[in-house]
């Protein structure tokens, strides 16, 4: 009975830098393109949306990256989050595997992604911006920056996609309640918006025309606004490395190591964050971890998609870089996990994968809460629908290690609660819950629309 099942970090042991994986990576940086000239872009284009010092951080080949003390002292109302080894999920799977999880679902806004909206809250404040501008899909990017601004005391427009908007509005409020001001996109406020109501007026939106009507506000606004991503970037997925430092931290106070490293994709970010500080030691301190990203078969990107030059968003505003990709023209089908539907791929994370250094799997809707139905029954907690895909991999791992008899460790990552997604709960519960397999000929008409490169 005095088995141990958290272990907790002091305060103190917050790690104090970022780790970049640019340095350590084995694949060469691809570079990102102007969408317009087709061309590498200039700092100046980028310094449009972003100011210099996240740019600075988007192409530096830094190991390490300090983390100002102001944002120290945010991360400190929550970090360093507990990890959790998950007894009573184990005893239920009866399986010799050891289950690990670390549970960023401990932030304010219920997931990993304040790591990086108070970063990037931070930066934009220094520069002297006064408003950011950003979209959010399921609402947890938008909640997480809504919280970060009102820190730091910039303003905030965000763009939410149409059905998420009607389909979850305590996000919305939650987004109203840290003081920021919120649209359903398509929107008739930007050229874009307007554009897309036209010719749909029932259009419920998507993560790529959210994206390309918060990059038109910002662009247009003469340097007052800047724009603020929540995913695939380079300085993005750095940010929230601190998940994984901490976790090696603790996997040390647990005495062991983790055979398999899992968490879900949807731009790539958590993911990143708890597994680029193990593939650091896989590729300097000789560990032999096996990476594994998982995505829904509804936005297959990895598995189905191709590894090539897209654009960032649906208008072909945003700057194209090298990535898995399912087209920008990709509008998903309506899955819940909302922070999983985004048609291309974090750049670093798709580089890794086309190398072999992270394996990709997809599963299906239903059978990710299955999983999810099954930790909340056994360790309490509510995953995320998001979650749930790391989840359903992670008791696969388990049952397989049961079936060959082998003592697994297995960590992931638990990146957010579910407690605003009950009503994708509730469909569940009374069986209306669809799977959804996009289908192959659909992604080949996407990939024909792809900029043409020369390079
Ligand atoms: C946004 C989100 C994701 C997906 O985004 P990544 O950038 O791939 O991490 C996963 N889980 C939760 C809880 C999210 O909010």
């Amino acid at each position: 009975m005095s088995e141990q099942t958290r272990f907790n970090l002091r305060q103190t042991d917050l790690p104090k830098q970022w780790y970049n994986i640019n340095a350590d990576s084995p694949v060469p940086p691809t570079p990102v393109l102007h969408p317009g000239t087709m061309e590498p872009v200039t700092p100046e284009f980028l310094s449009v949306l972003f100011p210099m010092e996240l740019i600075m951080q988007e192409v530096s080949s830094e190991a390490y990256i300090d983390i100002p003390e102001e944002v120290q002292e945010i991360y400190k109302l929550w970090r360093p989050t507990p990890l959790v080894r998950a007894r009573r999920l184990e005893k239920a799977l009866d399986t010799p595997a050891h289950i690990y999880y670390k549970n960023e679902s401990v932030s304010p806004a219920g997931s990993h992604k304040p790591n990086t909206a108070i970063a990037q809250a931070f930066f934009n404040k220094a520069a002297g911006t006064k408003a950011l501008t950003t979209e959010t899909g399921a609402g947890q990017w938008g909640s997480a920056l809504s919280l970060a601004c009102n820190f730091f005391d910039l303003d905030l427009e965000v763009y939410m996609v149409k059905v998420s908007y009607q389909q979850k509005p305590y996000r919305r409020i939650m987004m109203q309640t840290y003081g920021a001001d919120i649209y359903a996109s398509p929107t008739d406020r930007t050229q874009f918006g307007r554009m897309i109501l036209e010719k749909d007026p029932d259009c419920t939106g998507s993560l790529g025309i959210a994206i390309s009507e918060a990059v038109e506000v910002a662009a247009t606004s003469e340097g007052q606004k800047k724009y603020s991503l929540g995913s695939v970037l380079n300085h993005v997925l750095m940010h929230q490395t601190v998940i994984g430092e901490e976790a090696l931290k603790q996997m040390d106070l647990a005495g062991e190591y983790p055979d398999v490293v899992i968490g879900c994709v949807g731009g790539g970010s958590n993911f990143a964050g708890l597994a680029f500080p193990f593939l650091r030691q896989n590729l300097k301190d000789g560990q032999r971890a096996r990476l594994v990203a998982v995505e829904p078969t509804a936005t297959p990107t990895i598995t189905k998609g191709a590894y090539t030059f897209d654009y960032g968003d649906t208008a072909k505003m945003a700057p194209i870089v090298k990535m898995h990709t399912l087209g920008h023209g990709f509008i998903p089908p309506a899955i819940h996990a909302g922070g999983l539907r985004y048609h291309g791929m974090a750049p670093l994370v798709s580089a890794l994968c086309d190398a072999g250094h992270i394996d990709a799997v997809a599963v299906k809707q239903r059978s990710t809460f299955e999983a999810a139905v099954k930790f909340a029954k056994t360790e309490g907690i509510i995953p995320a629908p998001e979650t749930a895909h790391a989840i359903r991999v992670t008791i696969d791992e388990a049952l397989d290690a049961k079936e060959k008899g082998e003592k697994r460790v297995i960590l992931f990552n638990f990146s957010g609660h579910g407690h605003f997604d009950l009503a994708a709960y509730e469909a569940y519960l009374n069986s209306s819950l669809q799977d959804y397999e996009y289908p192959k000929e659909a992604i080949e008409e996407a990939l024909k629309d792809l900029p043409q490169v020369n390079l």
